[in-house]
């Protein structure tokens, strides 16, 4: 059955537009895409569809973040210093216990549902180096109805015994990941070749990753000059190399399909790389915050023209909103304008901030034709949010977009968010 939705409709157009319609309507159709959107009720509308009003509410376009890791959730907050401290002390010990698939099970049905809960549709998550587990959040992923990039953590050196795997086996857990999972369910779940860093790879795993990569036109997602200490971690490991960028790139991991998280220490010379192998970035603000690794510098970033989305990095990120992120992301980038003021640099506005949660981060997986904004042909991927509550006095503060969208960043929005769509399929109900 079509559905027809009424609501205040809020998408992004660009990170200096946004489309705003009080009242707007949707037009579902039956296999979850957006038939029409328009001020008034679509002529579409047959006397036999599913009317749902909800005339006092925003309908916002599903989040999508592209950087976290399933395991780590629950110890999101637990602060032990610097990126390398907190990594062996905090996170590797609760990846080991991915071995076995009733943890690996519990976590990820608790992370798919909290993810929804905060009004993010699509994630690209790391799990851990164990196949089965990872098998187990595919499955775990598919029940929940949300969009997923998922992929198992891909390491042969520089970490705990349990967590590294020898690379002709990682070749083959990887080759039988794809097989089975990329593009399930009409390309609502995909696998991402996931090496951890450039560190905790050798360089026969890196390359043998590219390969992979190319032979099956597969994501890739990594991390990248995230902090200082890390930099002189991977040009120790790696001292042939002209830089840490030049190392994905010679190994062949730099492609349309891959995010590289983080990109805080960049040279110009490695910005180029990624611009010119269309690489992506994802921005995760409020982990380089919690890890003190640094503030990355998004307007130099933005002026290169390489697509950037979000990311939580939850557990280093310590929450799973991306209202929380978009407020860290603008909050970060008005530190950079305090530092040196007579640089006029412009923080990040919340329409900006907006953008990079939703079509920005769909951009930055290349599935911009499919999510990220309430627009004619993409599937309904959306939350519903009782945005009455921000404005206790009915005095109508909040009636411009970008004040709405100001005051959901500030507010803790994610509070509000009473319904969850993803291809017109309600996933979430408060
Ligand atoms: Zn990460």
């Amino acid at each position: 059955m079509k559905k027809i939705i009424k609501g205040k409709l809020l998408s992004s157009i660009s990170p200096l537009e946004i489309l705003y319609l009080d009242p707007g309507y949707l037009i579902i159709s039956e296999d979850g895409k957006i038939e029409e959107i328009g001020k008034e009720m679509p002529k579409g509308a047959g006397p036999d569809s599913e009317y749902l009003d909800f005339s006092s509410k925003l309908i916002c376009p599903g989040f999508v973040d592209i950087h976290n890791h399933l395991p780590q959730f629950t110890l999101s907050g637990l602060y032990r210093g610097n990126l390398l401290e907190w990594l062996t002390d905090i996170i590797f010990p609760v990846e080991e216990r991915f071995s076995s698939p009733e943890v690996a099970e519990i976590f990820a049905e608790r992370f798919f549902q909290e993810l929804l809960s905060k009004g993010t549709t699509t994630t690209s998550s790391y799990v851990t180096i164990h196949k089965e587990a990872t098998e187990v959040a595919f499955k775990c992923a598919k029940k929940s109805g949300i969009r997923a990039f998922l992929g198992n953590v891909l390491m042969d050196q520089n970490a705990p015994e349990h967590l590294i795997k020898d690379m002709q086996v990682l070749m083959r857990d990887s080759s039988d990941l794809i097989e089975k999972w990329e593009g399930h369910d009409n390309g609502r779940l995909h696998y991402v070749l996931t090496p951890r860093y450039a560190p905790s790879c050798s360089f026969e795993l890196l390359q043998g990753i590219g390969q992979i990569a190319k032979k099956f036109d597969v994501h890739i997602q990594s991390h990248l000059a995230e902090s200082k200490a890390e930099i002189a971690v991977v040009m120790k490991t790696y001292s042939d190399f002209e830089n840490y960028t030049d190392i994905y790139l010679k190994a062949g991991l730099l492609t349309e399909k891959t995010t590289m998280a983080h990109c805080v220490y960049l040279e110009d010379e490695e910005i180029k790389m990624l611009k010119n192998t269309g690489t992506k970035i994802s921005h995760c603000p409020s982990s380089n915050l919690f890890l003190q690794s640094g503030i990355m510098p998004y307007r130099k970033l933005e002026k290169s023209g390489i697509p950037i989305g979000l990311g939580t990095d939850v557990g280093a990120g310590y929450s799973l909103s991306m209202f929380s992120e978009m407020r860290e992301a603008i909050e970060s980038s008005k530190t950079i304008h305090f530092l040196d003021p007579s640089a006029n640099y412009k923080p990040i506005t919340s329409t900006e901030a907006f953008h990079l949660a939703t079509l920005g981060g769909a951009k930055a997986l290349s599935i911009e034709d499919e999510t990220g904004s309430l627009e004619k042909g993409k599937s309904a991927d959306f939350s519903v949010i009782d945005i009455a509550q921000l404005d206790v006095c009915g005095e109508d503060f909040f009636s411009k977009p970008e004040d709405l969208i100001s005051k959901l960043i500030y507010g803790n929005g994610e509070n509000y968010i009473e319904k969850v769509f993803v291809r017109g399929k309600q996933v979430f109900n408060k």
